[in-house]
């Protein structure tokens, strides 16, 4: 492809591919395919919910590199909706058709140890850490940094998983035994005063987009609502607007992202994690603002200008986990007449508990009004099954 076709947008018409085959990938579907565009997904399973909203599915095995590329032929971009996509598929693609974001992004964002030093090299503040290899790394970085602290896997964690928290030294060997030997990050215990994450898009041509900061609170280290505004200090949010806009930029980040932040108790924002994809935080998006994160991905990967971050009002998103599912089908009736309140289910047929199912966003006069409504509608679609249901 030539320079000039390189920055050209793809006009609606175009096949665009996305590898994974989960949620974020179905509402990057819809939202595509509400612009006309077709939709491909690139999935290692068949019954994906990214399944029902897109053209077509290509089952393959991530490192088929010849099957990928025949794939790749009859698509015009690729993006991917999870982090984890294997970096030499995603090279495999880019022989043959963009890829946005760039593969060398997930490569440096998929793997702890990798986003440290980024982070670090660009001066963006983040948790105290140290990579851990051995044994004896760890019982150095317990002396170095102290205890409390979190030791995490360095690839491949998410929501939790491949981490664990040590809270005294009798628990550093344990610590070790339960994900050694593998390459670590030791982080100190931030004594946050809140979690909050921005979702921002760059474009083709380098402009950055950034969506209100939304707060977050989690349940057994899973995300389980999301707010909007934040309702911190403007230089606090100032704040991590700016680092997330240099994180896109210094990434060179052609697509949308997401940043979690570590609000501490004196208002400084570390960066936790980052994310090179629409986020669950930013679901609320779809509802309450101008354009949603995902519209905002095909924007960005289709080389199209960044649509209006503005948000209308504000807003809450509770996550709806398997757990939910306990009593039967949840009493969606109940849900639903909880008001400025709506519901996306992402269609999967397994609620096992943890799972992600779907989420209710709720819009209000006020964000405390908006997480009232989402919480409590969530409470009534779960607390009892409905009888007869499944
Ligand atoms: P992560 O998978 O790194 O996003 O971690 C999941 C959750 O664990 C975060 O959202 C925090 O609530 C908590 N956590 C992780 N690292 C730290 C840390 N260094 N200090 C305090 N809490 C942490």
């Amino acid at each position: 492809m030539n320079a000039v076709a390189a920055r050209a947008a793809l006009p609606p018409g175009a096949v665009l591919g996305v590898m994974g085959g989960g949620q974020l990938g179905a509402m990057f579907a819809m939202a595509a395919r509400r612009m006309g565009y077709r939709v491909e997904s690139i999935s290692d399973v068949a019954d994906c919910p990214a399944a029902r909203h897109c053209d077509r599915v290509h089952v393959v095995a991530f490192d088929d590199a010849a099957a990928l590329a025949g794939i790749a032929r009859g698509l015009d971009v690729v993006t991917f909706e999870f982090e984890n996509v294997p970096v030499e598929a995603a090279r495999a693609l880019e022989s043959i058709v963009p890829v946005r974001p760039a593969p060398q992004v997930l490569f440096t964002t998929q793997d702890r140890v990798r986003e440290k030093a980024f982070l670090v090299a660009n001066g963006l503040a983040c948790a105290p850490h140290r990579v851990v290899r051995s044994r004896a790394d760890l019982l150095a970085a317990v002396a170095d940094l102290g205890l409390p602290a979190v030791l995490k896997t360095a690839a491949f964690g998410y929501d939790g998983k491949g981490q664990v928290r040590i809270a005294a030294a009798g628990e550093v060997d344990a610590a070790w035994d339960a994900l050694g030997p593998r390459e670590l990050v030791f982080e100190g215990w931030v004594d946050f005063d809140c979690e909050i994450s921005v979702v921002a898009a760059r474009g083709l041509d380098g402009s950055i987009a950034v969506f209100e900061p939304s707060r977050n609170a989690h349940r057994r280290h899973i995300l389980d609502v999301a707010s909007a505004p934040a309702m911190l200090p403007e230089p606090v949010l100032d704040a991590a607007r700016r680092t997330t806009a240099t994180v896109l930029e210094k990434l060179g980040v052609v697509g949308v992202a997401c940043v979690e932040f570590f609000v501490t108790r004196d208002g400084r924002v570390l960066v936790n994690e980052i994310a090179p994809r629409p986020h669950n935080s930013g679901h609320l998006t779809i509802d309450a603002c101008e354009t949603s994160q995902f519209e905002q991905q095909v924007r960005a990967v289709c080389g199209l200008p960044l649509g209006s971050t503005r948000q209308r009002t504000p807003a809450a998103m509770a996550n709806l986990l398997g757990d939910c599912w306990a009593h039967g089908e949840p009493d969606w009736p109940a849900a639903l007449a909880v008001p400025g309140v709506s519901l996306l289910l992402y269609g999967k047929s397994d609620p096992r508990p943890g799972r992600k199912m779907g989420h209710l966003t709720a819009q209000a006069a006020t964000v405390g009004e908006a997480i009232a409504n989402a919480t409590r509608a969530r409470e009534l679609a779960c607390r009892a099954g409905v009888p007869g249901g499944r």
